[in-house]
């Protein structure tokens, strides 16, 4: 049988898929990318928020742009401080909008993108891989052949991993995320403001958050770490907080809810995850490239595809035998920065810093510059905590900021 040749098969056209895929096609290669979901309105589970950077260095345009901000808030159960810039500090991404241009980009550079097509198994055959998918729509099979393979599945890592106890141990979350269409005077209200909410009154064990998005439009969300059951009994399920934001907080009486999504995230503690096996490279979430503390991992999850497409090129060009360096190259881009955002995670979502600590961290906060408040939560600049402390919290904090060396 003459199977269809790719030189590389991307499975997932998230983004750290979409955007491999799309700069091996510019090089000139021939890819498939391929995604279980039919279209890309489906799974737009993210609420792609990123600093403004993100379009400039992945060289996105303003068509995927849901809204732009220049404030910053946060809200915790007593108190409120917003950070603001002259300039735009950051967008929120169109989720659906933004995977279709990285799609649309690898087929105008002549390769494909193959919806609708589940990744099912590989083996191995005369030095070349071969790919089985299933067609969603009919359910037929399809196989295809490969030199390199590439696993951007996110959080479901399947094809890294052929049976779910070789994984390694995970810190897992949740987030659900309602997109509504509400009354003009409250969006105007909070059209350019990115506001996230901690503190027991909000979202206990996690974080809550309303991004704006296109006119009239919010994304209001929840998401907490998995917990043990005992604990979870003690909490409200995750909707409520929701609820209690637009009830609560935005006060809208009249909104429409145009959709309802979510996903999990599963980030490897230590970053334990499998990077390559042979011709095979993992990337994205299924290289735990996510941020467990602020869950934020689209740029991380597109840095680490373009680094895996530098090694996939000198892979196939026979510069090199296998994807060792790429490891290398990633554990020392993230290690450091991730084991403290890890350790961070676990004290505030699991070992539970007590709620007035939160406020008194937050109001504390207050002095810092917007700078140096982006330079902590989007850039992982932990050492700047120390003079927006100005000598207080950091006292409280000295057992965690000492061990971490920040
Ligand atoms: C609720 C929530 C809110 C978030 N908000 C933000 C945010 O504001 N800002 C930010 O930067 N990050 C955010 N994130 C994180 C960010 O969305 C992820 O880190 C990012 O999407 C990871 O990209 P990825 O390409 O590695 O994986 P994914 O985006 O998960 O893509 C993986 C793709 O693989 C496909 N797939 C899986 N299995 C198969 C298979 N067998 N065959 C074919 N296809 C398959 C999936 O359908 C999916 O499309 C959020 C995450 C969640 C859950």
């Amino acid at each position: 049988m003459n199977l269809k040749f790719f030189d590389i098969v991307i499975v997932g056209a998230g983004p750290a898929g979409g955007h491999c895929a799309r700069i091996l096609a510019k090089s000139g290669r021939k890819v498939l990318l391929a995604e279980q979901n039919d279209t890309f309105d489906k799974n737009d589970f993210s609420s792609a928020a990123t600093p403004l950077e993100t379009l400039s260095q992945f060289n996105l345009p303003e068509s995927v742009v849901g809204s732009c901000w220049h404030k910053l808030t946060i809200e915790t159960s007593k108190v409120s401080q917003t950070w603001e810039s002259p300039k735009n500090l950051g967008v929120v991404l169109n989720f659906a909008k933004f995977r279709e241009f990285l799609a649309s980009e690898v087929q105008g550079n002549g390769s494909e993108v193959w919806l609708g097509c589940r990744y099912t198994g590989h083996s191995q055959a005369n030095g070349e891989t071969i790919v089985q998918f299933k067609q969603l729509s009919d359910g037929q099979s399809i196989k295809v052949s490969t030199k390199v393979l590439v696993d951007a599945t996110g959080f479901a890592r399947a094809i890294m991993y052929d049976k779910e106890n070789e994984k390694p141990d995970f810190l897992s979350g949740t987030g659900i995320e309602y997109l509504i269409e509400v009354e003009p005077e409250i969006y105007n209200k909070y059209a350019n403001d990115l506001i996230f909410f901690l503190g027991d009154k909000w979202m206990p064990k996690g974080y809550s958050w309303i991004f704006p998005m296109e006119q009239n439009r919010l994304k209001v969300g929840a998401g907490r770490i998995f917990l043990d059951p005992k604990t979870v009994k003690s909490l409200e399920p995750l909707k409520k907080y929701i609820d209690l934001l637009i009830d609560e907080y935005l006060k809208s009486k009249n909104y429409t809810i145009i959709d309802k999504h979510g996903s999990t995230l599963k980030y490897s503690q230590g970053l334990q995850d499998i990077y390559y096996k042979d011709n095979i490279i993992a990337i994205g979430d299924t290289v735990s490239t996510v941020n467990f503390l602020g869950g934020e991992g689209i740029r991380h999850g597109m840095d680490c595809a373009q680094i895996a497409g530098k090694y996939i090129e000198k892979y196939l060009d026979g510069k090199i035998s296998d994807f060792r360096d790429y490891e290398i190259q990633m554990h020392h881009k993230f290690d450091k920065k991730w084991d403290i955002s890890e350790r961070l995670a676990v004290r505030k979502y699991i070992d539970d810093v007590n709620d007035q600590l939160t406020d008194r961290a937050i109001s504390y906060l207050k002095y810092m510059k917007t700078e140096d408040v982006m330079d902590i939560l989007f850039y992982y600049k932990f050492e700047k905590i120390h003079r927006g402390f100005g000598g207080y919290l950091s006292r409280k904090f000295k057992g965690l900021i000492n061990k971490f060396q920040l």
